[in-house]
């Protein structure tokens, strides 16, 4: 494979659940951590999970990514269905996990290393080029340690992007960031969303994060974990955090969020598609 071809932007990937549930079974009993999730995600689509910790957002991206492969319904990735991890569906977390005995250039070839078509030359500049796209031109050789949090999480994102997956599932990636720091990669994640037409799902806790990013919302309901009701976001981008279109969306939304931590106020299961 040439390193043009390996660097050039893959089609997006479609991705289909139909009727996925799942309950954890442990010595406290038994929690159905998701019900009945229909949901289809349209090619190049971003589309962002909020809800209140516990409402399955967290098992439904793992089902996904196949880290979570003991469940009911289907999952299928462009008409096939998922069964195990691939390259084509890369996790990126909260915690950046990066090995902090590599320098930063050997954690984004880490990476790569299930790619052995590439040559170790091509190997390095595909994880330059990706250095480069997430701001971390010259960091090559700075130790992980050095870095700060916003940087750690850059090299994760370059490490996540580098395998060239067509499919991005980002955890809760920015959530122990500060303010500034998450505001500046809201901007640098829209860029690379819009330059590598990537089918992206990010979970999040933070509402107005999910409307700065997000094509789509899906707010999410606990016991059982189900999608409750779905926001599109058709503001232009790139979309500024501060924005007063921005702020009056998310508010919204936060309405109806403010009704599922209400007690004794249920949700209800949907059919949700691509728009
Ligand atoms: P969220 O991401 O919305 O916070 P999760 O998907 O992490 O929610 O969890 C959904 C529910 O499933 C929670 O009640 C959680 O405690 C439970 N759960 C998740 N993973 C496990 C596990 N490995 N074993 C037992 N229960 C789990």
């Amino acid at each position: 494979m040439s390193l043009a071809s390996e660097l050039a932007v893959p089609p997006p990937s479609k991705i289909r659940l139909v009727g996925v549930s799942k309950k954890f079974t442990t010595k406290r009993g038994t929690v159905q951590a998701l019900d009945d999730i229909n949901l289809e995600i349209g090619d190049g689509e971003f589309v962002c999970f909020v809800g209140p910790s516990g409402c399955g957002k967290s098992t439904l991206l793992r089902i996904v990514a196949a880290l979570e492969r003991n469940f009911t319904g289907m999952a299928e990735v462009n008409g096939k269905m998922i069964t195990e991890p691939g390259r084509d569906r890369t996790v990126m977390f909260q915690e950046h996990a990066l090995f902090p005995w590599l320098d930063v250039l050997g954690n984004v070839l880490f990476g790569l290393k299930l790619k052995p078509d590439l040559s170790n030359n091509d190997r390095i500049e595909v994880a330059r080029y990706y250095l480069k796209l997430v701001g971390l031109d010259g960091f090559e050789h700075a130790n992980i340690h050095e870095l700060s949090g916003g940087m750690k999480q850059r090299v994760a994102l370059a490490r996540a992007l580098a395998p060239n997956p067509r499919v991005l599932l980002m955890d809760e990636p920015f959530a122990s960031l500060d303010a500034m720091t998450r505001e500046q990669l809201y901007g640098d994640l829209q860029k690379i969303h819009a330059a590598r037409k990537k089918t992206i799902l990010f979970v999040t806790h933070n509402v107005r994060e999910a409307v700065c990013l997000g094509d789509r919302v899906l707010l999410f309901s606990p016991r059982p974990g189900r999608i409750r009701k779905e926001f599109k976001v058709e503001l232009p981008r790139p979309r500024e955090f501060n924005d007063v279109a921005m702020a009056s969306r998310a508010a919204e939304i936060t309405g109806e969020l403010k009704t599922i931590l209400a007690p004794g106020i249920g949700g209800s299961t949907s059919t949700i598609r691509p728009r």
